[in-house]
């Protein structure tokens, strides 16, 4: 058996790389160092799924041209997901979306894509994850559940972790956890918020006005008593170095951007007082990496549209909850995500009635309604490429076994190719006619 070491998990936003893998005769047996999640992911099995086109088995060039014919042929085609592929793959996603004068959006849209908008608009004062494990004694969790979510979260970078100035990990530390129920972080924490449903907006706003230095007319803020707000105040400002961590329960809740914005603001208003940095706490593996791939290709990070020829951003009109309940897009390519089993139903149902494409490599809901799916090489497994975490730190995800499909990224390309290729041949025989 070989033993590789120092593997990254790219299945959370945590991308652990500390990870020691066991292989022999092409397959995964052994995982040392990973979570429950992370097990499973490299001890399933690979290469199971078959390229099907309307749901029957299908040759792998085949679907491929199926794809083709069916984007060449689309006005206002979609390309969706890319949350959980390579930065290669996603940079090889806007190339197609350039090509065919598609609408191009992330899983960022129905995540963390209210808390970028507000990035917009106030900035981000951050730091990396390493910061945290070695500077940070105070940790606020909002509306994010790192132990179920995330779960070598604490050990590896938040409140159990060591660090240069934490000597003692957890001891070392306070945790405030604002939520709208008692989680499972939320129990270890020295402060727990439990704020009332949708109004995480009243409680960061009282909380920047005593950190201002205003007195509070009223009992409770959003929830959480007058005391309880001073008291928040009193640790926050006294760290020495603080972090602030957020995840959907802030971004996706009534209030959406204007919550980040307040958030984001605070911590702002912290920084006159002490050090304190914030971390949008992203989920799927490289969720980060598709916004920074979509920013340094296009100028934004998600919600595009290349239809003139040039990208234009506008969340709320390019987004894919948006295009699909409108009924605006005429095919779609969904790429490494899983969009009938998460998005609104009005929106997940128009993907069955229209041409849509999945490059995947597991057979999931939406390859289930999809017109082509075409298998592809786990990335991180099977395939090689680069991811990015939270902090927006860049990390190598490395080959370990061999798939007999070729990977996300080398699938877009070939599409491109065939598209171009469409186009050309379009374009010569309207010149002999
Ligand atoms: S915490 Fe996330 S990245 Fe780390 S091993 Fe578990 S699933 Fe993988």
């Amino acid at each position: 058996m070989k033993i590789l070491e120092n593997i990254v998990c790219s299945f959370c936003g945590s991308l652990c790389d500390d990870i020691a893998l066991g292989v022999e005769y092409n397959a995964i047996s052994k995982v040392r160092g990973g979570c429950a999640i992370s097990r499973r992911r490299f001890l399933g099995p690979i290469d199971r799924e078959v390229p099907r086109i309307d749901g029957e088995e299908a040759g792998f060039d085949e679907a491929l041209d199926a794809a083709v014919e069916i984007l060449a042929k689309a006005r206002h085609p979609l390309i969706y997901g890319l949350s959980s592929t390579s930065s290669e793959a996603q940079a090889a996603a806007v190339k197609l979306g350039e090509t065919l004068g598609a609408s191009v959006d992330s899983t960022s849209s129905v995540c963390h894509g209210p808390g970028t908008v507000a990035k917009q608009l106030v900035g981000l004062p951050t730091c990396t994850l390493g910061e945290v494990k070695n500077r940070a004694d105070v940790v606020v969790f909002w509306g994010c559940n790192p132990v179920e979510a995330h779960p070598r979260h604490f050990s590896r970078y938040s409140v159990q972790a060591k660090g240069l100035h934490i000597e003692e990990g957890r001891r070392n530390r306070k945790v405030i956890v604002a939520d709208v129920r008692k989680t499972a972080t939320a129990r270890i924490a020295d402060i727990f918020l439990q704020v009332a449903p949708n109004e995480d907006f009243q409680v960061l706003t009282a909380l920047r006005a005593v950190i201002g230095g205003a007195e509070l007319e009223g009992e409770a803020f959003g929830g959480i008593s007058r005391e309880e707000i001073r008291t928040t105040c009193n640790v926050l400002q006294n760290a020495d170095y603080g972090v602030f961590f957020f995840g959907m329960g802030l971004t996706m809740t009534q209030g959406t951007h204007y919550n980040v914005r307040q958030a984001l603001s605070l911590v702002r208003d912290l920084n006159e007082k002490t050090a304190f940095a914030v971390i949008p706490m992203r989920g799927h593996g490289n969720v980060a990496g598709a916004e920074t791939v979509l920013v340094w290709q296009t100028g934004y990070p998600f919600g595009i549209n290349f239809s003139r020829g040039y990208p234009r951003y506008n969340p709320g009109e390019f987004t894919v909850t948006d295009l699909l309940s409108r009924r605006e897009v005429d095919a779609a390519l969904i790429v490494a995500s899983d969009p009938a089993a998460t998005l609104p139903a009005r929106a997940a149902s128009f993907l069955s009635e229209i041409p849509t494409i999945v490059i995947d490599p597991y057979y999931s809901a939406t390859a289930k309604l999809a017109r082509v799916f075409l298998p592809s090489a786990p990335v991180g497994v099977a395939s090689s490429g680069t991811v990015y975490r939270m902090d927006q730190v860049p990390l190598p995800l490395k080959k370990v076994i061999d798939s007999k499909y070729p990977s996300d990224h080398d699938i877009l390309l070939a599409i491109d190719r065939g598209v171009t290729a469409c186009s050309a041949s379009k374009g010569a025989l309207s010149m002999i006619l």
